[in-house]
C-alpha cells in the first residue's frame, strides 16, 4: 500500500514513511492512494478489541507486517495496556435503537487515546522500518483532549519528545490542569495566547518552515504530528467503528450486513472521517451524522457545499469543538472528487486567502448523500446531558450532548429506523463543570472548583471519578509558559536545543 498527498505534490510514500511525516511536504495530508477494503467482518464477531483493531490496521497500513501491528496493538489495548475498561471501547444501550460507543475509558478520559496510545508504537515502528535516526519531536496544538492524550501516550518514550501548545482560554480547568502537571522528562508544554485555530496554523507554519527544520535536523531531529493530520491517528479510530458494529453483531442486535448510523460530535473532522474510511471499506454504515456545536461551519458545508470560516470562534461547553478550520475535510473532498488533487488545492488556496470556497455540484451531492449535519447550541446541549440523564439514567459530558441533540433533531427529521450509534467522546467527569451546571443549574456550580465538582457528581451520581481524573488538584505543576502565537518557534528551538 502506498499513500499519496490530497495535493497531489508528493511523491508516493510508504506507511512507515507516511506516519513519520505527518502532514505532506505540499501542505496536503495523506490518504491511501488505492482503495482499502476491510476483512471478512463476521469472523471478527467474536474477537477482542485487540484483534479487531490489529484486523483493521492490516488493511489501513499496509506494508507494516501482521506480527508488527500485533505488537502495537498489544501495547495499545492488550493486557496490561492502559484503557480501565476490559472491552477498551464498549457499547452502552440508552433506548431500544440507540446506543453511545464509550470511547473515554483511556488514560485521559478522552476519545484521543483510542489513538495516541497506538501511535507512539507505531512512529517507532515506523523510524525502524525506515531507518530513521532521529530523535522524533512531535509537535501538537490541542483544543484540550489531544495535548493531554500525546504527553500520555510519548512520556518517556525513547527517542521521542513532545511539545504540546494549547490555547490559554478555551480549555476545561481539568483539561488545563492535566497538561500543566505532566510528568516525563521528554515533554514540554505551552499555553498559546489565542484560540485553537491560531495555535493550529501556527504549528503549521513550523512544518512548514524549511530553515526550521534543516536547523532541528542538524541537532538530530526529525518533526513529526500527533494531531489527526497524522494518517497514524486515524487508522486506529476506524478500529472502533468496526468494533462497535461488531459488538452489535454480537449481541444480535442487527442482522448479517444491516446499516446502522453513527453520529459523532466533530471539530477537526477526524474521528468522523475514520467513520466514512471504514464505511469505504465496507463497513455497513447508512448515514455519518455530523453533530456541531455553535461554531456550525460544518453543518453549513454539508448541507450547501460552501465552506465559510469568516465569523469569530465562540468558547463552549464543548470546547474541544471550538473549531472553524477542520483540517480533516481536505481528506474527504480529495476522496469524494475522485482524488482530483488540482481542484483541493484550488479549494484550499481559496480557503487561505478568502477563508471561503464553494466545491462543485457533484462533489457537493457526494458529501450531502452520505452525511447529514446539525448542530447544537448552547441551551439543547446542557437539555441533552440533563434529559438523557433522567430518561436513561445515562451520563454524558457536553460533547457527547452535542451529538444527542443533533441525533433527536435527525430523527425528527428524517424517521429514519435504522440503529444508531452515538459516538461517546469524553467523560463526564472531564467536562464536570457544564455536566453540573446542566443537571443543577448555575447556582450549584457557582465558587465551586471543578475538583468539588468531581466529588460532587460522583457522590450524587454514583459513578466512579475516573482513575485519569483522581487526584489531579494535588499535583505539582510542572509547566507555566504562556507565549503568544509569534513565539512558538522560538520555543520549539529553545526545547529542541
Ligand atoms: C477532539 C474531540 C472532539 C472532536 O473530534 P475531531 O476528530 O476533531 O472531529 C470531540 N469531542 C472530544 C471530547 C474531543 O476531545
Amino acid at each position: 500500500m502506498r499513500y499519496c498527498s490530497t495535493r497531489g505534490k508528493t511523491e508516493l510514500c510508504s506507511a512507515a514513511e507516511t506516519i513519520i511525516q505527518g502532514p505532506a511536504p505540499d501542505g496536503g495530508l495523506f490518504v491511501p492512494a488505492q482503495a482499502v477494503t476491510l476483512p471478512d467482518l463476521e469472523k471478527l464477531a467474536g474477537a477482542s478489541y485487540r484483534e479487531r483493531a490489529s484486523a483493521v490496521l492490516e488493511s489501513f497500513l499496509g506494508g507494516f507486517s501482521a506480527p508488527e501491528i500485533g505488537r502495537f496493538t498489544r501495547s495499545a489495548y492488550g493486557e496490561g495496556a492502559r484503557f480501565s475498561h476490559p472491552a477498551v471501547a464498549p457499547l452502552h444501550k440508552a433506548g431500544d435503537d440507540l446506543y453511545f460507543l464509550e470511547l473515554w475509558h483511556g488514560p485521559t478520559g478522552a476519545f484521543k487515546d483510542m489513538a495516541l496510545q497506538l501511535l507512539p508504537h507505531l512512529l517507532r515502528g515506523a523510524a525502524a522500518k525506515t531507518g530513521e535516526k532521529a530523535v522524533l519531536a512531535v509537535l501538537t496544538a490541542t483544543s484540550g483532549d489531544t495535548g493531554k492524550a500525546a504527553l500520555e501516550g510519548f512520556r518517556d518514550v525513547p527517542g521521542t519528545r513532545v511539545l504540546v501548545f494549547y490555547p490559554e482560554r478555551g480549555v476545561s480547568e481539568v483539561q488545563r490542569r492535566q497538561m500543566v502537571t505532566q510528568e516525563g522528562e521528554n515533554v514540554s508544554v505551552a499555553a498559546v495566547r489565542g484560540n485553537f485555530d491560531e495555535a493550529q496554523s501556527g504549528v503549521k507554519e513550523i512544518f512548514a518552515d524549511r530553515a526550521a527544520r534543516r536547523r532541528l535536523a542538524a541537532r538530530g531531529y526529525r518533526l513529526t504530528s500527533a494531531n489527526s493530520i497524522n494518517w497514524g491517528r486515524l487508522a486506529p479510530q476506524v478500529a472502533y467503528y468496526v468494533s462497535a458494529y461488531l459488538d452489535l453483531r454480537r449481541g444480535g442486535v442487527i442482522g448479517p450486513g444491516e446499516e446502522i448510523n453513527f453520529v459523532v460530535p466533530t471539530g477537526n473532522f477526524g474521528n468522523i472521517l475514520a467513520c466514512f474510511y471504514a464505511r469505504r471499506a465496507g463497513l455497513p454504515v447508512h448515514r455519518l451524522i455530523c453533530a456541531s456545536n455553535t461554531n456550525n461551519v460544518l453543518t453549513g458545508f454539508i448541507r450547501t457545499g460552501v465552506y465559510d470560516r469568516n465569523r469569530p470562534l465562540t468558547p463552549t461547553s464543548s470546547p474541544s469543538m471550538d473549531i472553524l478550520l477542520s483540517s480533516n475535510l481536505e481528506r474527504l473532498l480529495f476522496e469524494l472528487s475522485g482524488h482530483d488533487s488540482f481542484r483541493v488545492r484550488r479549494w484550499m488556496e481559496e480557503l487561505g486567502t478568502s477563508g471561503r470556497y464553494r466545491v462543485d455540484t457533484d462533489t457537493a451531492r457526494a458529501v450531502g448523500e452520505l452525511f447529514w449535519a446539525d448542530y447544537a447550541g448552547e441551551e439543547e446541549t446542557a437539555a441533552a446531558i440533563r434529559g438523557t440523564y433522567r430518561e436513561a439514567g445515562y451520563l454524558i459530558d457536553p460533547h457527547t450532548a452535542v451529538a444527542r441533540a443533533v441525533y433527536d433533531k435527525y430523527r425528527a427529521a428524517t424517521r429514519d429506523p435504522a440503529k444508531a450509534v452515538i459516538v461517546a467522546t469524553a467523560s463526564p467527569f472531564k467536562f464536570n463543570r457544564s455536566v453540573a451546571r446542566a443537571l443543577w443549574g448555575e447556582e450549584q456550580v457557582l465558587g465551586r472548583s471543578e475538583f468539588d465538582l468531581l466529588e460532587l457528581l460522583s457522590s450524587t451520581t454514583g459513578l466512579e471519578v475516573p482513575p485519569a481524573l483522581a487526584g489531579l488538584e494535588h499535583k505539582p505543576v510542572r509547566h507555566e509558559s504562556v507565549i503568544d502565537r509569534a513565539e512558538m518557534k522560538e520555543f520549539v528551538l529553545r526545547f529542541l536545543a
